[in-house]
C-alpha cells in the first residue's frame, strides 16, 4: 500500500534541520520520498499531518517484556533485595501463558508510546516472539542464561538448550523478530558459563545481551573476586569478541570505557530503572564523548514502572545536567537520537531517509504543553508525553491511530492478564 503523509514537521534524525510542511511517502514497507510537501504525489491513502511531528519509531534497547505482570509489585527495594526476595519467587511461578499475555500487554504499551523496536531478555522467549509478531513489532529476543554453579555442567543446561532452540527457530523464519544469546550477568553465572556462552555466540555469529555494572555491589564483588571491574573481567575472558549489547553500565571507569569503545560494545542507558532501584547515575556524557554507541531502554516494567521511551529521553536529557551541574551536559537532540537507534539492533531503520524501512511515528503537537513550537526537538524531549503519539507505522503497516490498535485487542489482553495475575499472587 502506498501512503503519503503531508503537511508534517519531519525529523529525519540524520543531523539535518526539521522540515516544516514536509511530505513523506511510503510504499511496500519502504520510505520512497521524504522532503518538502509535494502536491503531485498520489497515494492510496493520504494523511494530513498538519500539527504533528513525524519522526522515526523508537527503539527500546533493554527490556524484560513479560514483567508487565509485576508492575507496581515490590517497589522500594534495591536490586539484590528486589530480585532475590520479590521477583525470583514470582518468576518461579510463571507459565508460558503468563509470558505470552504479559508480552502482549507490553507490546500494546510500546506501540501506544511510539516504540516499534525492542531488545528483550527473559525466558520462554518463543511466547515473546509470538506476541511481537502478532502485534507487528520488531526486535531481538534472547533466553537469559543463569548458571550460578558448575555442579551441573553448563553443557547440560536446559536454559542453554532453550537459547539454542530459539536461535534455530529464528534462523529458519523470515521474521522481524530475531534471536540473540544472553547471559543474565556476571554475578548469576560462573566463569565457565560465561566463556561457554561467549564461544556459542562466536560459533553462531549471535549478538550477546548482558547486564553490566548495574550496581556498586556488582563492581565491588567482582573486584574482590577477580581483582578486576566487570568490564575488565569480561574482556579478559574474551567475552567482547562478539557483538554485545550491555545494559546499564552505571559504574564504569576510564579504562572500562576505553575497552567498551575498542570492542564496539553498545551500551543501553536505563535512567528510570537506575534511579528507581537506587542503583546510581551512569556516566552517559563520558560514554558519548568516547564515541560509544548508546541506546535508551526502560528495563522491565517492575523497575520503571512503564515502557515509555519519552520518559527515558526526558530523564537522559536532564538527570546528567543536574548531577554535573552543567545545563548542556546532554543535549536534547542527542537524547532523541539515542531513543531511535533501531539500527543498533540490526534493522535498516532509525532515520527517515529514502530506502529505509518505514518505521514511523507521528506525535500530536496540538495540546497545550507543545505550544508554542519554537523548537520541535526541544518540545519532544522536554515536554512531550507518551500519550501524544497519534500514529505508529511498522514497516509501512499502520499499528496504531489515535488510541485505536489495529493488531491487538486490549480487552482480551486485560482479561487474560487479570487471570494470570490472580494466579501469580494468590
Ligand atoms: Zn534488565
Amino acid at each position: 500500500m502506498k501512503r503519503y503523509l503531508k503537511h508534517a514537521t519531519i525529523l529525519k534524525m540524520d543531523g539535518t534541520e526539521p522540515i516544516t510542511d514536509g511530505g513523506l511517502c511510503m510504499e511496500n514497507g519502504i520510505i520512497t520520498y521524504v522532503g518538502a510537501h509535494r502536491e503531485d504525489i498520489q497515494a492510496e491513502e493520504t494523511i494530513d499531518m498538519k500539527g504533528a511531528i513525524v519522526m522515526p519509531a523508537m527503539a527500546n534497547g533493554h527490556t524484560h517484556l513479560p514483567m508487565t505482570l509485576m508492575r507496581s509489585y515490590a517497589d522500594g527495594h534495591n536490586l539484590q533485595d528486589w530480585l532475590t526476595n520479590y521477583i525470583f519467587p514470582v518468576e518461579d511461578r510463571l507459565t508460558k501463558e503468563d509470558i505470552y499475555w504479559g508480552s502482549k500487554l507490553a507490546m500494546a504499551e510500546l506501540v501506544a508510546g511510539g516504540t516499534v523496536f525492542f531488545n528483550d531478555m527473559y525466558w520462554m522467549m518463543e511466547e515473546v516472539m509470538r506476541a511481537a509478531e502478532e502485534s507487528g513489532l520488531c526486535g531481538v529476543v534472547a533466553r537469559s542464561v543463569v548458571h550460578p554453579s558448575d555442579k551441573e555442567p553448563i553443557e547440560n543446561s536446559e536454559r542453554v538448550a532453550e537459547a539454542l532452540r530459539l536461535l534455530e527457530i529464528c534462523g529458519r523464519k523470515n521474521s522481524n523478530v530475531k534471536a540473540a544469546l544472553s547471559v543474565h550477568a556476571i554475578y548469576t553465572n560462573t566463569e565457565k558459563a560465561l566463556c561457554y556462552m561467549s564461544d556459542l555466540a562466536k560459533e553462531h555469529g549471535a549478538l550477546m545481551h548482558i547486564h553490566l555494572s548495574e550496581t556498586l555491589t556488582e563492581n565491588e564483588d567482582c573486584l574482590r573476586q577477580h581483582g578486576k571491574t566487570p568490564t575488565q573481567y569480561l574482556d579478559s575472558l574474551g567475552f567482547f569478541q562478539n557483538p554485545t549489547i550491555a545494559a546499564h553500565g552505571v559504574f564504569l571507569n576510564e579504562e572500562d570505557l576505553e575497552i567498551l569503545k575498542k570492542r564496539g560494545v553498545v551500551i543501553v542507558h536505563n535512567p528510570d530503572s537506575n534511579l528507581k532501584l537506587g542503583s546510581g547515575i551512569a556516566p552517559l556524557a563520558q560514554m558519548l564523548e568516547k564515541g560509544i554507541p548508546v541506546m535508551l531502554g526502560t528495563d522491565g516494567a517492575s523497575s520503571n514502572n512503564n515502557l515509555n521511551m519519552f520518559e527515558e529521553m526526558h530523564l537522559a536529557a536532564v538527570v546528567h545536567n543536574g548531577a554535573a551541574q552543567d545545563p548542556i551536559r546532554i543535549g536534547a537532540y542527542d537524547a532523541l537520537k539515542m531513543a531511535c537507534r533501531s539500527d543498533l539492533l540490526g534493522f535498516d531503520s532509525g532515520q527517515l531517509l529514502q530506502g529505509k524501512r518505514a518505521d514511523i511515528i507521528a506525535v500530536d503537537t496540538s495540546r497545550p504543553h507543545f505550544q508554542p513550537m519554537l523548537n520541535p526537538v526541544s518540545n519532544l524531549v522536554y515536554s512531550a508525553q507518551g500519550g501524544d503519539v497519534q500514529y505508529v507505522f511498522s514497516g509501512g503497516e499502520l499499528l496504531y491511530r489515535k488510541g485505536e490498535f489495529f493488531k491487538v485487542d486490549l480487552e482480551e489482553i486485560y482479561y487474560h492478564v487479570n487471570n494470570c495475575v490472580k494466579r501469580l499472587y494468590q
